[in-house]
């Protein structure tokens, strides 16, 4: 700086004593002087307005103003360009954590000291249907609920609040608030609907196995009360009553294992089809049809219509579970005289597993809950004929795990069809997989 002060200084005395020297030559030296002076003031102003015209442009190296107003040019330049990297920094560092709040599942809003939106990410806007035109409007003229205005009111954000969701009341939303800054909240919203959706399935599913294991327990506990209350009873009696507790041993039995098996399906490791084995669905409809003609005592007529040279990449086990079940509940619900068909053939590209009766059939809106453990059209009939109302479930899990699909087909009165449908890659054909050989 004093170099630039020097610089400065000498350009004065040049400018001054060459105005003196012109002075003097002409007989005026004072004159001169102030002449001099006045020439360095003019050019000074000069160099200032160049100043001032750089000023205003955009960032670039100063020219050369000379002086101290070169180095106070080089010195904002300086300033100028440190504070252009910081900016650039920080709207870098504003991009990234727009871009990560934006893509946060919750919503994040945040909220200033007089309640008004400050700020909000694109889940919110899907989540709350905010728009941008709300930003600065107050919270409570958005979010209507009386609930979340008590909440914000009270200010007591230790817990969260659950609320139904503004844009359809058939969601729940989990709200959450921390109050940050200088009185600035930050408010986060969950969609907790399919979490609340499952918790009520759990309460569902273990109030309903309580209620199955109830029924019969209440039925051996009764004969197991009378046996050890009864001491004058004789052998054949003792017999008999064991004989009625067969029954509802059989069935909490069949429940336990209906239950083991869905829990089995629900977390056992995916059935790729590398690792599964062929089945040869021909032999274990067979035994299907043995199991169903020994169930059906003659009552029904079975009739199968199998592809014998079409066979499935699966789990045996699994598969025999999924089909022995539709071929049972087909015989257990169709009415004695009736007819059950049993087909294994080539559907498109892949191959379908069908049975079909001529029972009592479905109605339409019992149809699309039918796969719902514990789902029952006709409770008293499940339990007498031993179901457990968990078969059609097992059926689902398999299929899913089998990359199938299941078709309902029913009319009251008329029967009941239903479908495994399995994709060509599941398929194998004369002991070629059918995209091979095709
Ligand atoms: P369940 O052990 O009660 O048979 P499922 O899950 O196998 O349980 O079947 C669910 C319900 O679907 C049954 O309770 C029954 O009302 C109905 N259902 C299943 N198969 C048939 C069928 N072939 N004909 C008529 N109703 C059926």
């Amino acid at each position: 700086m004093s170099q630039s002060w020097s610089s400065e200084l000498w350009r004065l005395i040049v400018d001054t004593a060459i105005g003196w020297i012109i002075g003097l030559v002409l007989g005026i030296p004072l004159w001169g002087i102030i002449v001099g002076m006045l020439v360095y003031v003019f050019l000074l102003g000069k160099r200032l307005r160049r100043f001032e015209k750089w000023l205003n442009q955009s960032l670039h190296e100063p020219d050369e103003f000379g002086g101290i107003v070169e180095e106070l040019a080089f010195r904002i330049y300086r300033i100028r360009l440190r504070s252009r990297k910081r900016k650039k920094r920080l709207t870098e560092f504003l991009r990234r954590w727009q871009d990560s709040a934006g893509a946060l599942p919750d919503a994040a809003v945040v909220i200033d000291r007089d309640g008004d939106i400050a700020w909000f990410n694109q889940t919110a806007s899907t989540m709350l249907g905010l728009k941008p035109s709300d930003q600065s409007r107050p919270i409570v003229n958005l979010l209507r609920n009386p609930r979340f205005i008590h909440f914000l009111k009270a200010g007591d954000f230790s817990h969260h609040l659950e609320i139904a969701s503004p844009l359809d009341i058939s969601k729940i939303l989990s709200i959450r608030i921390s109050p940050y800054g200088n009185g600035q909240l930050m408010m986060l919203v969950t969609d907790v609907t399919h979490i609340q959706r499952l918790m009520t399935m759990r309460r569902d599913f273990i109030a309903n196995v309580s209620h199955e294991l109830r029924t019969p327990l209440t039925v051996i506990m009764g004969y197991l009360e009378t046996l050890k209350e009864d001491e004058s009873c004789d052998p054949d009696t003792i017999k008999q009553y064991l004989g009625r507790i067969e029954a509802p041993a059989l069935r909490m039995k069949t429940l336990v294992e209906d239950l083991l098996l869905l829990s089995r399906l629900d977390t056992g490791a995916p059935t790729g089809i590398q690792t599964s084995s062929v089945i040869n669905m021909s032999a274990l409809i067979k035994t299907m049809v043995t199991d169903a003609e020994q169930l059906s005592q003659g009552q029904h007529r079975i009739v199968v219509d199998v592809d014998e040279e079409l066979q499935l990449k699966g789990i045996e086990k699994e598969i025999y579970s999924a089909c022995i079940n539709l071929v049972t509940n087909a015989v257990r619900y169709t009415p004695e005289g009736g007819e059950v068909i049993i087909q294994w053939l080539v559907y498109g590209d892949g191959a379908r597993f069908c049975v079909r009766d001529n029972g009592p059939g479905i109605s339409a809106d019992h149809l699309p809950r039918l796969t719902e453990r514990f789902y029952r059209v006709d409770v008293g009939r499940s339990r007498s004929s031993g179901g457990t109302g968990l078969g059609l479930a097992i059926v689902k899990q398999v299929l899913r795990r089998h990359d199938a699909e299941l078709h309902v087909d029913s009319e009251l009165g008329k029967g009941t069809e239903f479908c495994c449908f399995f994709p060509q890659a599941r398929v194998v054909f004369s002991g070629q997989s059918m995209s091979t050989a095709g």
